[in-house]
């Protein structure tokens, strides 16, 4: 979709972007490797994680995964952590000791790490993230500028407040880890973090992956979650929209649904069919867009997903 930017200071604020068409071409498959797999050439260097390697596994942060923009990480505490920062911000970490940490599309090149233990040491390990690079489209025109209606407005903050009141659920899924699956395979339409720049100003960047699939396609579960949102009706931007909380922080938004088959409150497993791709709300055609976040941050699904496996 042309996203054209609202004017007035855009007071709705976007959560969530449907996009359909913003890349036009067939688009490449992503070199970039998974996150908790590393294993194939990457799109930019991977950071080695600055954790001195003699240290025995227990005293140190153990991490998973690359540290990139839009990326995760699964790690582990050292022994008798008690609490866990990332840029003085807490982090939730499971009984075992595991937790999941993710970089923003505009995270920036250093985060730091660290952990609090109950002998009063401190751990801490700096991380470097390695930087995308998005795809920038500039064009030498204005962006085509719509006032967003007073109709669309009283329509608009309810649907804002299910959406951030989804957010906040608190469900204790455990999908955050597992490694993912793509929940509809097919071509790559549009990518995160993809922007159009007009005339120097710059447009809202694209906040998921879009995958073209008929009408009609069988969505599946990336990972275990629950549904934490699931519309009866359109959304004026997301139309039926569907949302999954993968537990500590993490969660899936599936827009533009035909038909959602799970109910709010649905246990889900990786892999269950959750209803339809479709082309509801603001679309230009049917695609699945899934949209990640951890927390505050967007994250980028193709990173946990990995490739998308070749048509069958
Ligand atoms: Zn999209």
């Amino acid at each position: 979709m042309n996203w054209a930017r609202w004017g007035a200071g855009a007071a709705i604020s976007l959560l969530l972007i449907g996009c359909a068409s913003a890349l036009p071409s067939p688009v490449r498959r992503a070199s970039w490797s998974p996150a908790v797999a590393p294993a194939t050439p990457v799109a930019v260097t991977p950071v080695a994680l600055t954790t001195p390697a003699r240290l025995p596994r227990a005293t140190r942060i153990a991490l998973e995964g690359q540290a990139i923009q839009g990326g995760l990480m699964l790690g582990n505490v050292p022994t008798g952590t008690t609490r866990l920062t990332l840029n003085a911000t807490p982090v939730r970490f499971a009984s075992d000791g595991r937790f999941v940490l993710a970089f923003d599309r505009d995270a920036t090149a250093t985060a730091t790490l660290v952990a609090e233990r109950r002998d009063g040491s401190r751990v801490t390990q700096a991380i470097a993230v390695a930087p995308r690079a998005w795809r920038i489209e500039r064009l030498n025109s204005l962006a085509r500028i719509s006032q967003p209606s007073a109709e669309f407005q009283r329509r608009r903050a309810p649907e804002l407040a299910q959406i951030n009141a989804a957010r906040a659920k608190d469900t204790g899924a455990q999908g955050w880890r597992q490694q993912f699956l793509w929940p509809v395979t097919g071509r790559l339409s549009g990518l995160f973090g993809a922007q159009r720049i007009y005339r120097g100003e710059p447009g809202s960047y694209h906040s998921g992956v879009d995958v073209a699939r008929p009408t009609g396609t069988p969505l599946m579960a990336p990972a275990d979650g629950v549904v934490v949102l699931a519309t009866p009706g359109e959304f004026t931007l997301e139309g039926r929209l569907l949302m999954i909380d993968h537990g500590m922080g993490l969660n899936s938004a599936f827009l533009h649904m035909d038909r959602i088959d799970v109910r709010e409150g649905d246990t889900v497993r990786r892999g269950q069919r959750l209803g339809t791709v479709g082309s509801t709300g603001r679309a230009t055609g049917p695609h699945m867009h899934w949209g990640m976040k951890w927390w505050d941050a967007r994250i980028d699904p193709l990173l946990l997903a990995g490739p998308m496996p070749a048509a069958e």
